[in-house]
């Protein structure tokens, strides 16, 4: 029910979205409306929502943790999500100052995976309880949700969201949270994961998404396998991932045509893995600890 009335308020806040300024993203090229969120908005009020989102489902045991028994899965999404975040920083330098975050939520029932502004991630287990993801393809999953993050897409549905006084408070009665002030960014950050990507910013994702992963040592065979898995399992019953990111034209050919010209690299990067280096998860440097690079400012 909740979630009927969140799509049916996602689009409407999306054909309200004409108020919203538009920007030019230095990546892509194409201009976005992300004039209302500023970056470090973004990604104060997505990590705020992330904070609030796990602690919720902390209290009700949900959360998969590594050094739990039977939490093999939590490992192996710690792995990927690392040797992923290496490939994103070198693509977007910036983002090796984001205090990057994954958990695996346990829900079997839920096909979906998300990466807020900042680099705030989580999957779902019914990836491999529905899915019966293949670690290839779960790398295709991340890639694809980090890459919404580095291209900005989130920071461009909070805009969305924000556009019009009447979604901030729409947003607050809907996400069951004040909207006054910097809460109505964390309702933004909240309700921005579950409205649906446009297909222009599904096709970038899909394409920077598998570049990450051939990178970093991940079949690019196993992004189209992936979606259609997906289609597979969507097509049987509600699915939470289609609905936030809808098929652009032409998917599977464009998917199979980038992934046979990085071959090369993901055959090279499998042959010698880059050095493991952690980045999820890592606690905040404590006070009087280590000061932060000036680089890291902003
Ligand atoms: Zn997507």
């Amino acid at each position: 029910m909740k979630t009927k009335l969140r799509r049916g308020l996602a689009s409407s806040l999306l054909g309200l979205a004409v108020l919203a300024g538009c920007s030019t993203n230095p990546i892509t090229g194409r201009s976005q409306l992300v004039g209302l969120v500023s970056e470090s908005e973004a990604i104060q009020g997505s990590a705020q929502a992330y904070q609030q989102m796990m602690a919720d489902l902390d209290k009700k045991q949900k959360i998969e943790k590594s050094g739990d028994k039977d939490s093999a899965r939590a490992r192996k999404t710690h792995e990927i999500s690392d040797r992923l975040i290496a490939q994103a920083i070198k693509f977007r330098p910036d983002s090796a100052s984001w205090r990057w975050e994954v958990q695996v939520i346990n829900d079997p029932k839920t096909v979906n995976a998300f990466c807020m502004a900042g680099g705030k991630m989580a999957i779902y287990t019914g990836m491999w309880e529905q899915l019966k993801a293949t670690d290839d393809e779960l790398a295709q999953v991340m890639g694809h949700e980090i890459s919404h993050a580095l291209l900005d897409h989130t920071r461009e549905r909070m805009s969305v969201a924000r556009s019009t006084s009447l979604g901030v408070s729409l947003l607050g009665a809907v996400a069951g949270i004040g909207s006054a002030g910097g809460q109505a960014m964390d309702a933004a950050a909240q309700l921005a994961v579950t409205l649906p990507n446009s297909r222009e910013s599904e096709a970038e994702a899909d394409a920077v998404g598998i570049q990450l992963a051939a990178h970093a040592g991940y079949d690019p065979k196993s992004a189209v396998t992936l979606w259609e898995k997906m289609a597979k399992v969507g097509g049987g019953g509600p699915m939470e991932f289609l609905s936030t990111h809808p098929a652009p034209e032409n998917r599977a050919a464009k998917l199979k045509e980038l992934g046979a010209k990085l071959e090369p690299v993901y055959l090279a990067a499998k042959a010698s893995p880059p050095a493991a280096h952690r980045y999820v998860n890592v606690p905040a440097v404590p006070l009087g600890g280590v000061k932060p690079s000036p680089a890291a400012k902003n």
